[in-house]
């Protein structure tokens, strides 16, 4: 098996493979590039509750989406169609986000684009 779109939180290198599991089940994971301080990681949600096991190209959708950017730009930046996106987006606009979770997730991107 190949190794599985997981990034390293720390240098956000996909030379990263699974490395057993945490006593509560959750799947722990090994970076393996040399630079790195980190070593071995837990995936957090929501990665690890399905965004891991989504398309490299729908979790770029979807952190566009959070980040607030706009449907027509984000089809433009990662080639995709704007159908495809819009309904990404009107897929992520009908959950409603955990308290203190997303939302400001959401507020602390928009600020760091903001510039
Ligand atoms: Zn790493």
């Amino acid at each position: 098996m190949a190794v599985m779109d997981v990034r390293c939180p720390d240098c956000h290198g996909l030379n990263v493979v699974k490395y057993g599991v945490q006593p509560n089940g959750k799947q722990r994971y090994l970076c393996q590039d040399p630079n790195c301080a980190r070593r071995i990681f837990i995936l957090r949600p929501p990665t690890d509750t399905g965004m891991a096991r989504l398309p490299t190209d729908m979790r770029r959708v979807i952190e566009r989406a959070l980040a607030g950017a706009e449907i027509s730009r984000t089809a433009q930046e990662l080639h995709l169609p704007t159908e495809t996106v819009a309904e990404v987006f009107q897929l992520l606009a009908r959950f409603t986000p955990p308290p203190g979770g997303v939302s400001r997730q959401r507020r602390t991107l928009r600020r760091r684009a903001a510039g």
